[in-house]
Formats: structure tokens, sequence, C-alpha cells
């Protein structure tokens, strides 16, 4: 079974090797343990920057990641401190691709082989991986903290993309009506006008989008926001009968304007045309809103200051571009893709100069506020940016080095404390401390912002 062990983890390699082509990363050696991983490096020999994984499913271990084949789950992280690939650079797709291929017709050979180990009591005790709750959320109705008194009300854990990043459970399922019913009333019932966000999932995979959306307006809240990738808006009749019902606010994820980038963020493909042409759409509609949400991630980070400029060209009815709102990954999406973190030292210079094109086409950015904001010091002026509301943002923790936390808690530097926009700024979460540690804030001098300021 040696022998034969080898040969399967040779093929792999080989396979991968193949993909790679002369891409310049190098395949190493796979190990068989309690997952199988294949570590992946440029150049040769250097730290891995990526580890492609299988593992074996169990109804205890989360679902998802890049593909599932018969009883095995793959997917790709960073190690620990990984090293910074360069941009677009790393062949992801392509090595998973092959690893779907190589698994499919090895897959009765893999199993038998753990199953062997297991027996052995080797390779890392060979047991089968240890159950993990998904950490995505699956609540149908949740505050959001990024606008006044949002509600988020999400009607469809369908979607018609795969954002790594996700933090919503996506899944084959929309709410009961009466579910939707007790949540409208949780969210609109003792307040005298909620702002709503109509989300998902995709919230115009419901098939039944209109009726809910004259639901909604029936119970007169203030704001009725649809968030949105809006790739079935690129459907005219469709958009129109959205916005004759009443949709006028639209939050649209958009994570680059390079059809390739797009693609590989979005695992999709043929869908950038037609979202840009829901964009457009919207755009049309003089007494519409619409506001674009760019994700700022490894894959994207080098080509914002060209997003910015191509949003500049999508010209709404009144001659004005739509509206940005620029964030970063929350814990979920740093536990999920961490091959697509970034650190801020690398954030910062980018999105200072994006947000000073934004001042110079004339393009609004939203202020930076909610779980998914970087904190106000990656500019060198945040004054216009902080949200300053009784809704502004409290509860991070002042963290000392070395400190414990948990990777959803917001944390700061204990030199946070004296910080200017210390008031009004989100800090990051825990999980990119713990990654990427805490050293990129840097505290504004002068007197402190007050959330009434
Ligand atoms: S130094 Fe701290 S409080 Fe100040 S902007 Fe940065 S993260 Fe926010």
């Amino acid at each position: 079974m040696a022998g034969g062990s080898t040969r399967l983890l040779d093929d792999l390699r080989r396979a991968l090797e193949v993909a790679a082509g002369s891409s310049g990363w190098s395949v190493g050696r796979p190990v068989l343990a309690d997952r199988l991983r294949v570590p992946v490096s440029r150049p040769a020999g250097a730290r891995p920057a990526l580890e492609l994984v299988v593992e074996q499913r169990s109804p205890a271990a989360a679902t998802g990641g890049y593909a599932e084949v018969g009883g095995f789950r793959l997917f790709y992280a960073a190690p620990r401190n990984a090293p910074l690939p360069p941009s677009d650079s790393v062949p992801v797709a392509t090595l998973m691709d092959a690893l779907v291929r190589w698994l499919r017709t090895s897959e009765n050979a893999l199993a038998a082989l753990w199953t062997v180990r297991r027996k052995r009591g080797r390779g890392g005790g060979g047991a089968a991986p240890r159950g993990r709750s998904d950490p995505r959320t699956s609540r149908v109705l949740e505050p959001g903290y990024g606008l006044e008194r949002e509600q988020i009300l999400r009607v469809e854990f369908r979607c018609n993309q795969r954002c790594p990043f996700c933090f919503v459970r996506i899944r084959p399922h929309r709410p009961e009506w009466e579910t939707i019913r007790r949540a409208l009333d949780r969210a609109t019932g003792d307040r005298p006008g909620a702002n709503i966000v109509l989300s998902g999932g995709e919230p115009t995979l419901h098939p039944e989008l209109l009726e809910l959306v004259a639901r909604i307006r029936a119970r007169r809240p203030r704001r009725l926001v649809l968030q949105t990738n809006a790739v079935r808006l690129a459907d005219a009749g469709f958009a129109d009968r959205l916005h004759a019902a009443g949709v006028l606010i639209h939050f649209v994820s958009l994570h680059s304007h390079r059809e390739e980038t797009y693609d590989r963020i979005t695992r999709t493909s043929g869908q950038f045309p037609k979202a840009i042409r829901g964009i457009r759409n919207l755009l049309a509609y003089a007494d519409a809103a619409v506001t674009l949400n760019i994700l700022v991630n490894r894959l994207n980070v080098r080509s914002l200051s060209g997003y910015v400029r191509f949003v500049g060209r999508l010209r709404g009815a009144d001659g004005r571009p739509p509206g940005l709102f620029f964030t970063v990954m929350n814990d979920v999406g740093l536990a999920r893709a961490p091959e697509l973190a970034v650190p801020l030292e690398t954030v910062a210079p980018a999105l200072a100069r994006a947000v000073a094109l934004c001042a110079e086409l004339g393009i609004r950015v939203d202020p930076f506020t909610g779980e998914c904001a970087p904190p106000l010091c990656v500019l060198r002026d945040p004054a216009p940016y902080a949200r300053k509301s009784e809704d502004g943002f409290r509860g991070a923790l002042y963290v000392e080095p070395g400190a414990e936390f948990a990777p959803h808690r917001r944390v700061k530097r204990v030199e946070c404390r004296t910080c200017r926009y210390d008031a009004v700024c989100v800090g990051v979460s825990g999980a990119y401390a713990r990654r990427f540690g805490l050293e990129a804030l840097k505290p504004f001098r002068g007197p402190r912002l007050s959330l009434h300021d």
C-alpha cells in the first residue's frame, strides 16, 4: 500500500505541475494526514503561499469551498503567515480545476488509502476531519450597523455567484412568507420608519420579489434598499418592474472592472457584461440612487484607481456617476478566503489614491462604517468619511500586544483611545489582527471627534 500511496500522490503532483505550466508557481509534495494538503509556492523552495486541500466530508463538517467531489470537499487556503504573492498571479482556479479532475478519477483510491491509514492509526491520527460550525449567517433578519437603524432582511439564500468571502450561508432555501412577515413585524414594529435592506443571497432570484416589495412598502419604511449583484437587472423589463414597485435605492456589489478578475472573485463566467448592463439600467432612472460596493482584496487592490475611473464613466440620468462604498473582508471572509486577504499596509496607499480620485471625478464615497469597513487610518484625511451620528460604531476591544481575542471581535490598539477618530472608527476584525497584527493602525492627533459632532 505504501507504494500505491506514493504513486497516487505522485500522479497528483504531476497533474498539478502540468496545470501550473509556465506560471512560475511550484507544486510541492502532497501530504496525506487528516487532510490531503498540497503546498504551492513561488519560487520553488520558498515558503508556501497557498495550500490546496482535500478533506473527507462529514455531516458535521463545513460545506462549501471550491468544489465537492463524491465524499470529498476541496478548498484552498493560505497557511498562517504566508508570504503575499503578487496579485493576479496565482493560478488558483487552474490548479483547483486540475485537482477536481484528478479526484474524479482517483476518488476510490484516495478513500481506500484514508481507510487503511485510519485503521493503522497513522498519518496524524488519520481521523476524519473535525466538525466545524459554519460561521456564515443564516439569519433572515439582522440589524446592520452600516446605516442608521438599518434592518437587513434576507429573503433568498440562493445566489447566482460564489464570492468566497461571502458571510451569508448560501443554500437552496428561501424563507416562508410567515417567517418574512414575522421578521417585518420585528423590523418595523415599534419604529416610526425602519431602514429595510432587502438582501440575500441574491434577492432578485426570489420569484415573488415584486410581491415582497409591495408588502414591505405597505409597512412604510423610511428607506428601502435593494442589495444585489445586478446581474438579473440586465433584463430591462425586470428592472422597470422593480422600479415601478418602488425600489429606488440600490446597493450593488461590483468587485472589479476587469472581467477576468470579476470572474475570479465571483467564481462565475459571462456575468460581468450583465452586471454592467444591470447597473446602467438602474442609473437610467432619474429618481434612483446607486452605490457600488467593492470589497478590496488581493485580486483587485492594485487596480483600484482603474476601477474608480471606470465607475466615473458610468453616468446616470442626471449625469452623475454612482457612489462608492469601499469594504474589506470581515472575520468570516478572512476565515473562508484567507488567500484573498491583504494587509492594511498594502490597502492604505491604494485606497488613499482611489478616494482622492473619487473626489476629482465627483464620485460620492460613502462613510467607512459597518463590519466590513476599513479603519479610518487607511486614509490621510478621513474626516469626510467618518460617520458622525448616534449610530456610530461602539464596542471595539483595545488590546495590548500579545493579548488574546476572538476573531469576530472588532479590535484596536490601546493607543487608539487617544486617536481623534476613535469614536467613529470600527478598527479591524480580530481575525485580521491575528493574521497581520495591529501595527498598521496609526492614531491621529487632535481633539477627539464625538459621535454627535
Ligand atoms: S488609529 Fe485606531 S481609532 Fe484611529 S483611525 Fe486607526 S484604527 Fe481607528
